[in-house]
């Protein structure tokens, strides 16, 4: 019997699991695949909103706490794991200036550090690579990017070395519930009991819960193409339309992303690698002389509004739900965690957590 089972192994899971097992609970996570298989291993690592402006108060709340927790916990990681996340502060160059008036009073409001840029000799002095015709830009010299994938090993390695629970390949059918509380789940041919169950099931969270409670948690499909270059070709996470170049250290630079609403599906599709690698090239010409290295689709799990559900399910004791973090898991993950694990503790929490309740601004 297990205080808490969390059911998802993504980075949302992973990070609830190992925060809860660092407070005293004795904690068991199910995952139906391998750890981090789904949208966390598939993401870009990027920690910030892409134009954080656009998003309600509620996801900038849980954003800007995170960038501060990072640093911290990544530390913790790389220690217990003996690997490197990538945490680097690449900067993130947004061209164009038309939303410069809504970027700048965000950039006010929370205290951020955003320059619009004017001219080709101060755009090329921050990206030299970028294409002749990016003339006007704003500047976000703090954006941190993380190695997704590897904050997953990380992860991983964590719960080996901290000894925190976990059963891969292991599929959760239902939540079982009696007199009004949660008493365990259901999985193949066993009940596993436990005293609280947190979902956190990305995009599948909607029908883990639904019998229960329903949510709006959708899969959106987002594809990404790698191309495999040289350490130090492009310094900078450029974004351009919604789409948005990301080097990592080793000269890989992922380009992404589409948004498609396309139900379970994960198939990759050629048209989507010639959009996301013509648009890339238009932005930095060395691109397109590059080989791509590989193609993947994940699913995010999608709101409305992009706010998550962090929440206790009013109607069933020791139910809570962790999830539809949407384009921004990576970077929500470590706030939203703290919010979720203050809530099951039943500890003042650090925000006000009603805009994450089921039908709150969903
Ligand atoms: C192309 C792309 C780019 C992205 N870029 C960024 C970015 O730059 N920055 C950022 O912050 N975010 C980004 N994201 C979003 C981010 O990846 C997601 O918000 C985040 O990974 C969600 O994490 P999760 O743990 O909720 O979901 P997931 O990683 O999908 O994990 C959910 C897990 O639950 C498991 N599960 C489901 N049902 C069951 C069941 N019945 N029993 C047991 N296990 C079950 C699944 O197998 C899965 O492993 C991106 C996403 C994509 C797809």
């Amino acid at each position: 019997m297990s205080e808490c089972i969390v059911i998802g192994g993504g980075v949302i899971g992973m990070m609830t699991a190992r925060a809860l097992h660092l407070s005293g609970m004795k904690v068991l996570l199910l995952e139906r695949g391998s750890l981090g298989g789904e949208s966390s291993w598939a993401g870009g690592g990027i920690i910030s909103p892409l134009y954080p402006w656009r998003y309600l108060e509620s996801v900038n709340r849980l954003a800007q706490h995170s960038k501060t927790l990072y640093p911290d916990l990544v530390a913790q990681l790389n220690d217990e794991s003996n690997l490197d996340c990538e945490l680097i502060q690449s900067g993130l160059l947004f061209v164009g200036d038309s939303e410069k008036e809504q970027a700048l009073s965000w950039a006010e409001q929370w205290s951020e550090n955003i320059q619009p840029v004017d001219g080709r000799k101060s755009i090329l002095s921050i990206e030299p690579v970028l294409n002749d015709g990016v003339d006007r830009a704003l500047w976000m010299p703090d954006v941190m990017q993380v190695r997704n994938p590897k904050i997953i090993k990380a992860l991983k390695a964590s719960f080996d070395r901290l000894g925190i629970a976990y059963r891969e390949h292991v599929s959760v059918q239902d939540i079982v519930v009696q007199s009004g509380r949660v008493t365990g789940v259901r999985v193949a041919d066993e009940v596993i009991g436990a005293d609280r169950v947190i979902v956190a099931g990305g995009a599948w969270s909607a029908g883990l819960i639904d019998a229960v409670q329903h949510v709006d948690v959708e899969p959106v499909k987002g594809q990404m193409i790698m191309f495999k270059g040289e350490p130090d070709l492009i310094k900078r996470i450029v974004l351009s339309e919604g789409h948005y170049i990301i080097p990592r250290r080793d000269g890989r630079v992922l380009a992404g992303s589409t948004l498609e609403k396309t139900g379970f599906d994960k198939t990759t599709s050629e048209e989507a690698l010639q959009a996301l690698r013509e648009t890339a090239s238009e932005l930095v010409p060395a691109l397109g002389l590059l080989p791509i290295e590989r193609q993947w689709a994940g699913l995010r799990p999608g709101t409305e509004n992009g706010v998550p559900y962090v929440c206790a399910i009013d109607e069933v004791e020791g139910l809570y739900l962790h999830t539809g973090h949407y384009r921004n898991g990576i970077v929500l993950g470590p706030a939203s965690v703290q919010l979720m694990v203050e809530l099951v503790l039943n500890k003042e929490t650090f925000c006000d957590a009603s805009p994450y309740k089921v039908a709150a601004t969903h």
